[in-house]
């Protein structure tokens, strides 16, 4: 264990890079709320975690709901101890170009994404201003550079940028840091989603994104995890308001 235990909360860490991301957080020594929809799935992540030593619960909530935050938020701080690390990390895509994409396909992107990441920041920033240590870390995405049929997904996550930097600009003299990670093609269900609604087999769609990344390969879970563990370390104090593209390449 590298550091002091804090309560870190992961939404979306059922699966993808929320569960990578959670079972690092709990390797570095925090205990961990892995926090998704359905508090069922969430049993593998949090299964991984004790199986390796660390310590963690499953809870069910919807980060764009404001009841089922507070009680998340609640439940955390009472089995766990006060949260001070959050990772906002619950996401949807509901691609379309413009002009097929639906009121729904909109707001249930943003409402995800954006007043999800408000709700659980706003619910968790009372246990880190008390505690005079916070880490928040905001999951982007380049989709915030634009992506054709992303109007939806690439506005929501050039919010969380702006969203990032005025929670850095509120909350630093509390000792509280906010920072964004802005991954490129990770390997995960999202991407199998993307592969599978453009027709091409997920393999050839690797293949294809690969061969435009710097790397030559494209990310896995483990890679976002661990620029989150740096961001939610207490090393990091001096790190805030900043987006860090995790693309394999350069990003601007
Ligand atoms: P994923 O495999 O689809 O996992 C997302 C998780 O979020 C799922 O477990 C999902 O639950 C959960 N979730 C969805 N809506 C929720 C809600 N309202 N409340 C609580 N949990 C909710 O996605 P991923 O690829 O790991 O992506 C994780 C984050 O990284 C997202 O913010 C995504 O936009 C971002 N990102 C991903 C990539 C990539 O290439 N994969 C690139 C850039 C950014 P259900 O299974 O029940 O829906």
């Amino acid at each position: 264990m590298s550091q002091q235990r804090r309560v870190a909360i992961v939404t979306g860490s059922a699966r993808g890079i929320g569960a990578a991301v959670a079972q690092r957080l709990a390797v570095d020594g925090n205990a961990v709320a892995v926090l998704d929809l359905d508090e069922a799935a969430c049993a593998g992540t949090v299964d991984a975690i004790k199986a390796a030593g660390g310590e963690a619960i499953a809870v069910g909530a919807n980060v764009a709901d404001e009841e089922s935050v507070a009680a998340a938020v609640e439940k955390i701080a009472t089995e766990l101890g006060a949260p001070t690390i959050l990772v906002n990390n619950a996401g949807i895509i509901r691609d379309n170009m413009l002009f097929k994409m639906s009121v729904d396909d909109w707001d249930s992107v943003l409402a995800v994404h954006l007043r999800g990441a408000f709700l659980m920041a706003r619910a968790c920033q009372k246990h880190m201003v008390d505690a005079k240590f916070g880490r928040i870390v905001n999951l982007s995405s380049t989709s915030a550079l634009g992506n054709r049929g992303q109007a939806n997904y690439s506005a929501a996550k050039a919010g969380m940028q702006g969203f990032t930097k005025t929670l850095a600009i509120e909350l630093g003299k509390f000792g509280v840091t906010a920072n964004a990670i802005a991954p490129g093609f990770i390997e995960t269900d999202m991407t199998a989603a993307t592969a599978a609604r453009v027709g091409v087999p997920y393999e050839d769609f690797k293949k294809g994104a690969a061969s435009q990344i710097p790397v030559n390969r494209v990310g896995q879970p483990e890679d976002i995890a661990h620029t989150a563990s740096f961001f939610a370390s207490e090393g990091a104090g001096f790190v805030s308001g900043q987006v860090v593209y995790v693309a394999g390449g350069p990003k601007d």
